[in-house]
């Protein structure tokens, strides 16, 4: 390997990004290996040594090369903001990004100097980043309604990668029950049937077991719809 005093910092970064995101992966599949759902898999105690022994590893490459851009005074970075409106900004803690935000780093412009990047990157670039970016030269009403849009747009993402996070977290059953009810509406059940039915949804205590028990029920009543079709 080349003598790292001699890298250019986008040689520097580039090795960076590339380990942070392996980093990223290990802690990614770690977390999991952790959680309650991964407690029977196969070989667990096993995986989880490996992730530990890779972030170490992984950990022990970046050293040198984080040591490096500090020892250099930490030269200037750019990010592009991959998950909205593309813009690009000095630092993933910008003000104006959240947690959702997903970056792309653009390590071709490392240690190139401000002027250099907004000359890069024009139109694109965060004005609070840049200051001096050319959509800076925009009229006052005209960047105060930007930010207003921004903030607006960043509101609504956050609001939907909320929505998207609570979605993912409704089991299967959740949606089983649903077809559920939508079927009993339709079909109609005997009082007495109705009652079990409604039993599994309104006892908390038997709250996650409730869906699978209203799926036999409708699994039951087609069963009994079909054959008395047949008959
Ligand atoms: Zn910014």
């Amino acid at each position: 390997m080349t003598e790292l005093s001699t890298q250019t910092p986008a040689e520097i970064d580039e090795q960076i990004a590339t380990l942070t995101l392996k980093l990223d992966a290990a802690y990614r599949t770690l977390n999991w290996l952790d959680s309650p759902q991964a407690s029977r898999t196969f070989r667990r105690e096993e995986r989880v040594a490996e992730q530990l022994a890779k972030i170490e590893e992984l950990s022990i490459e970046l050293r040198p090369l984080q040591n490096e851009y500090i020892r250099r005074g930490r030269w200037e970075r750019a990010f592009l903001v991959t998950s909205s409106d593309g813009h690009v900004h000095s630092t993933m803690g910008c003000s104006t990004c959240h947690r959702d935000t997903v970056f792309g780093w653009m390590t071709v412009l490392s240690g190139k100097t401000h002027a250099e990047i907004i000359e890069a990157i024009g139109e694109n670039a965060c004005t609070v980043c840049y200051p001096d970016a050319p959509v800076a030269q925009l009229s006052t009403a005209e960047r105060k309604s930007r930010a207003r849009a921004a903030v607006e747009e960043r509101k609504a993402e956050r609001e939907a990668a909320k929505v998207a996070r609570e979605l993912a977290k409704v089991p299967r059953a959740h949606a089983l029950a649903v077809k559920v009810d939508e079927l009993v509406e339709a079909f109609g059940l005997d009082d007495e049937r109705r009652e079990a039915y409604a039993a599994t949804y309104t006892d908390g205590s038997r709250f996650a077991k409730g869906y699978d028990t209203a799926y036999s029920v409708y699994s039951d009543m087609i069963y009994r719809r079909r054959t008395r079709r047949a008959a």
